[in-house]
């Protein structure tokens, strides 16, 4: 299958070995599109995983699984990553009434132990 991130490469040989554990993303890009694949599988363990730490309280993962469920991811557009741990995205999807949806977000990432971490996000209009 191809990789849900629209990477044009397929899910084996893209964001398949950051889900399994196998590797680490090598950059917040990387990690930013393994999460948006983790939402469309979905996969709330991962995108527990890859939150920062310090951040998880914020979040839930039934809930991170529960959102990756009731959508249906159409697409990622990685808008610009204006700095190594800044990501700016669109992520279209349709929501649960089938209308179709984009969530743009600005994201903060940061490296730690050599694994990078989605921090937060700013969503834009
Ligand atoms: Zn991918």
């Amino acid at each position: 299958m191809n990789c849900p991130c629209c990477s044009g490469k397929s899910y084996e040989e893209c964001c398949k070995p950051y889900h399994t554990g196998e590797k680490h993303a090598p950059t917040a890009e990387a990690l930013m599109r393994s999460r948006f694949s983790a939402f469309a599988i979905p996969n709330g363990e991962y995108l527990m995983e890859t939150t920062l730490p310090g951040k998880r309280k914020l979040h839930n993962k039934k809930d991170l699984q529960e959102w990756g469920e009731i959508n249906q991811w159409v697409k990622l557009e990685i808008i610009q990553t204006p700095a190594l741990n800044h990501v700016e995205f669109k992520a279209h999807y349709i929501d649960e009434d089938g209308d179709p949806q984009i969530h743009h977000e600005f994201s903060v990432f940061q490296k730690m132990h050599d694994r990078w971490y989605y921090v937060s996000g700013e969503f834009l209009d």
